[in-house]
């Protein structure tokens, strides 16, 4: 899958102008990833691949009701990652490098190209400090209804995404060099290195990397797509 910046990016690439709440739509830019972000339970891992996998327009179409922006966000989350996670994959093969350390030299490459900025001077804001009630309410009856997932707290989820994603991505250089630290301690058994980047990557990457072309490709294909949904 790409990285969250790529979301991000390709969101804001397209944001309709009638979007209010951005950051309800930054979270919905974020799918089910943020189910990532919470490692006490493996099954929030399961329950995420889940949902990349099943058809959610049910659920977009219920959330919908609730936050216009988080289902739009949504949307298109899923929708990118089946454009760009194949070439993620054989990229994994032809560079002989991590899926996360591709995707944090893609998300660094269009920073650079689209934002024309760096991940550490990046300003991070991007999430509302907490979810309504009502959408909690919705979303976890909509995962049971749909999917017969049960048992998950949205509202302790999100925050445990919210810690991890600042204790993941604040004071940058210094989270990145401890990071490295702890690497080479534990000898690679504490391993989050490659979602750090020292060096903005030129952007002709996107190029050899055949990301620009399928990124040309997505908002020419994904602007009717919304315009017929949303
Ligand atoms: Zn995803």
């Amino acid at each position: 899958m790409p990285g969250y910046l790529t979301h991000i990016i390709f969101g804001h690439k397209i944001l309709p102008e009638n979007i209010k709440n951005v950051k309800m739509y930054n979270l919905g830019l974020m799918g089910p990833d943020i189910l990532y972000y919470d490692k006490s339970d493996p099954k929030y891992k399961i329950i995420a691949d889940t949902l990349h996998e099943i058809d959610s327009t049910n659920l977009i179409k219920r959330l919908k009701q609730e936050s216009r922006e988080y289902a739009l966000g949504f949307f298109l989350h899923n929708y990118l990652d089946k454009k760009i996670h194949p070439r993620i994959l054989i990229l994994e093969r032809t560079t002989n490098k991590s899926h996360t350390k591709i995707e944090t030299i893609i998300d660094a490459a269009l920073l650079k190209k689209e934002w024309n900025t760096k991940v550490a001077k990046l300003d991070k804001n991007f999430f509302p400090q907490r979810l309504p009630a009502s959408f909690i309410r919705i979303f976890e009856e909509e995962l049971y209804r749909s999917f017969g997932i049960e048992d998950v707290h949205l509202k302790d989820i999100y925050h445990t995404f919210l810690k991890n994603f600042s204790l993941l991505y604040e004071f940058y250089y210094l989270k990145a060099v401890l990071v490295y630290i702890m690497y080479l301690i534990t000898f690679g058994n504490f391993n989050y290195k490659d979602y750090y980047i020292f060096k903005t990557p030129s952007v002709d990457i996107l190029k050899d990397y055949g990301i620009d072309i399928l990124w040309k490709e997505a908002i020419k294909e994904v602007v009717p797509l919304v315009k017929g949904i949303f």
